[in-house]
């Protein structure tokens, strides 16, 4: 056998997403043959080598694949582990026994779909850039953008000087003082959609993802999840 980065290893065993393995390799999680490695980049050799993530032993390709849908509540945190010791989205898989992680991040104070899997491939292909899924939220904002601002986030803004890609975006409602947006979009740069609406000057006040590609959260009530077939898989892509 080859040698092979160790953060790419966990990811093809099913471990965590390559982003989520990183961080248990730094946070001393990992350990080969015996001996924790914390310094990124460390190549092993599958064949020769043993290694363990939180004392079990990681093998290629022995489980069976899990996917589930969470509605995430406010208040937790989409990391395998929080320093400061807020409650974390896989606390409440209460009849999953398969270790899953969460596909890429929503922040603490956002609500709403949440995929989680053991599957490294299915993870890889929804964050990576070059096929990434289409993710729909449903912010409410701070009083009434003009379409014209509306417009410009739909052809793209500049956030910390790089361009977003083109989204789309539906108005909900009108309320007196806020407006209810839907919008879609093909990244996951760290609190985007909070940012999107930052720079045209409407605060985003409450923010909820609805949908990965056609697969809505529809009405799973917060804290509540289930396991997708097939067909649900189909949706996301
Ligand atoms: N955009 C945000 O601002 N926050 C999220 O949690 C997801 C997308």
């Amino acid at each position: 056998t080859t040698a092979v980065r160790l953060h790419k290893y966990l990811a093809q065993c099913g471990v965590a997403s390559r982003r989520a393995a990183e961080e248990l390799i730094r946070d001393g999680q990992v350990s080969v043959d015996g001996r924790v490695v914390t310094e990124m980049g460390c190549k092993i050799d599958p064949g020769r080598q043993r290694v363990h993530c939180r004392g079990q032993l990681v093998t290629a390709g022995d489980t069976g694949l899990v996917y589930i849908l969470l509605n995430k509540p406010a208040g937790y945190v989409t990391t395998m582990a929080d320093p400061q010791g807020r409650p974390i989205v896989t606390s409440l898989l209460k009849d999953v026994t398969t270790r899953v992680f969460p596909v890429g991040r929503l922040d603490l104070d956002t609500e709403g779909a949440l995929l989680l899997t053991n599957d490294g491939q299915l993870a890889h292909r929804v964050l990576h850039p070059s096929h990434q899924t289409t993710k729909t939220y449903e912010a409410l904002v701070q009083g009434h953008p003009a379409s014209q601002s509306l417009a410009e986030l739909e052809r793209g803004i500049l956030i910390e000087g790089q361009r977003t890609w083109p989204a789309v975006i539906k108005l909900v409602k009108r309320y007196q003082h806020s407006t209810r947006i839907r919008i879609t979009i093909h990244e996951g740069r760290k609190r985007q959609v909070r940012k999107m609406f930052g720079a045209i000057g409407h605060p985003v006040l409450h923010l909820k993802r609805i949908a990965y590609g056609k697969l809505q959260l529809g009405s799973l009530p917060a804290g509540r999840y289930r396991m997708l077939d097939e067909n649900d898989l189909k949706k996301i892509f």
